[in-house]
């Protein structure tokens, strides 16, 4: 039998967090009940009034940011300050969603183009009803805002299934939209295990699922949605690369790798986890890497490895690449679970699973290339395809580059960028999944365009 209950722990501690309720399938089907109520409600209430409530959440998430920041670093262990960036990031999204959902969905008039008939065309993007939003446990905050804030200014209801390890902050977050919402339940929370998402995926009453999770849930999800159909954004997992070219700043290139590297452990869908620097420049680049490697502990500079179960893969991958490559940083001395300091291998064959496989500690291989084209052609081998990064002061080629590199983003002299910047849409390719969160994209991915023609 199930459990009724369940615990979130700290994993610095192993203390408990909190306690919540193990949602079986029925209770996720009263929730999607509810939420279809208030979605009629939310979009009958109109796109300004809609903006105002949702710019009054942000005041109030922005209240409570200090205790939030705490939730979400007992949950996840990641620093404080971290937590409040994730935060931050997370605001912003929020506000612009807020503001531009009008613009981006609302009601124009678009060209005919038919000669001779006196036609008048409009298109408009209208809310689907029930969105369910399934997260992960990485950024339990910016990562299901990212799908949560468009969703609701786009004048959806949102069911949303937090991880089983980040179950507080959702319930938090939840709760404190009551405050500007008090009339429906628009935002609601149901906890549990993987089996309340799958419920959640399974209702015919939900509209879409937003996923956020790995590759191997996705298609579980995908399958659950075809049964009736339901179309989902599917936010997967990574395995970024990192072009350093012979022009780079390589002391910029070094602190940007490394940042992207090892923040948050290295559990960011889009950290930096495969590194190719161009021949002229591997030895200084590597220099300033290590030196600045050195210097960077876990416990310290960023927290434990959230997920238990994550210690013995990457350990796996360290063992591998480690047999096979030659270490700069680390080695297998650097796990002391639930802690891994960084890790650093050379010249690991792109076949073995810390090449191909997404590690999500704070682990990099690097590769000596011929050249930039070389190390765009290795970039692009990886079954993933989420973000990127390009080092070059050349600007054209660092365009070039970052254009050719199979990824549905890429930073230039600059890492991870991408993500907090809201008008641009966040998704990849390949395993790392389709559709896209954030931006006017963003918007309409919780939209059903409505066009009418009209002979006048
Ligand atoms: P996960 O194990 O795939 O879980 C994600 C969510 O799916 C959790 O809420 C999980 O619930 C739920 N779930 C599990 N089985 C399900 C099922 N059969 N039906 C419906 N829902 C189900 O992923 P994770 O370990 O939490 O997160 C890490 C992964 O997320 C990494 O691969 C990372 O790269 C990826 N990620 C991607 C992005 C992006 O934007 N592309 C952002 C952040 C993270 P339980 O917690 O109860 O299992």
């Amino acid at each position: 039998m199930a459990t009724l209950t369940f615990d979130s722990l700290n994993p610095a501690t192993g203390e408990t967090v909190g306690t919540h309720p193990n949602q079986a399938p029925e209770a996720v089907r009263q929730a999607v009940g509810r939420a279809e109520e208030a979605a009629r409600w939310w979009a009958a209430i109109g796109a300004a009034e809609r903006r105002r409530r949702l710019l009054d959440y942000k005041a109030v998430v922005t209240r409570e940011l200090r205790a939030l920041a705490r939730l979400v670093h007992e949950e996840t262990g990641k620093p404080v300050g971290d937590a409040t960036l994730e935060l931050v990031l997370a605001i912003t999204h929020l506000d612009w969603a807020a503001r531009n959902a009008a613009k981006v969905l609302g009601r124009r008039r678009v060209a005919t183009g038919m000669i001779g008939l006196n036609l008048t065309a409009t298109l408009e993007y209208l809310p689907l009803g029930v969105v369910g939003v399934i997260g992960p446990w990485n950024y339990p905050v910016f990562t299901p805002m990212g799908s949560i804030a468009y969703a609701l200014a786009a004048g959806n209801a949102v069911v949303f299934k937090p991880s089983e390890l980040t179950p507080g902050i959702g319930v938090r977050l939840a709760e404190l939209f009551e405050e500007s919402v008090p009339e429906h339940p628009v935002l609601q929370t149901v906890t549990g295990l993987g089996e309340t998402g799958a419920a959640l995926a399974a209702d015919p009453r939900v509209k879409k699922v937003a996923f956020t999770g790995s590759t191997a849930t996705a298609k579980r999800v995908m399958a659950a949605c075809a049964e009736n159909l339901t179309p989902i954004v599917a936010e997967c997992g990574g395995k970024d690369a990192f072009i350093v070219d012979a022009d780079a700043d390589l002391r910029a290139a070094a602190d940007a790798c490394l940042w992207g590297a090892m923040s948050n452990a290295g559990q960011t869908c889009v950290g930096v986890e495969r590194v190719y620097v161009v021949d002229a420049v591997y030895d200084g680049f590597m220099r300033e890497l290590s030196e600045r490697v050195a210097n960077v502990r876990a416990g310290e500079h960023y927290g434990p490895i959230t997920m238990p179960g994550q210690v013995d893969i990457i350990k796996r991958h360290i063992d591998d690449a480690a047999k096979s490559g030659r270490l700069v940083a680390g080695g297998t001395g650097a796990v002391r679970a639930p802690y891994v300091d960084p890790v650093i291998v050379e010249d690991v064959p792109e076949d073995s699973p810390a090449v191909r496989e997404e590690t999500f500690g704070p682990t990099i291989t690097v590769r000596r290339t011929r050249d930039a084209h070389e190390a765009l052609e290795l970039a692009n081998t990886s079954a993933y395809g989420l973000g990127g990064t390009v080092f070059s002061r050349n600007a054209r080629r660092a365009t070039e580059l970052a254009r050719s590199m199979r990824t549905g983003m890429t930073a230039i002299n600059s890492v991870i960028t991408f993500a907090g910047v809201p008008a641009l849409p966040f998704g990849g390719l390949g395993d790392s999944g389709f559709g896209r969160i954030h931006g006017a994209d963003g918007l309409r991915e919780f939209a059903r365009p409505k066009a009418i023609s009209r002979q006048r």
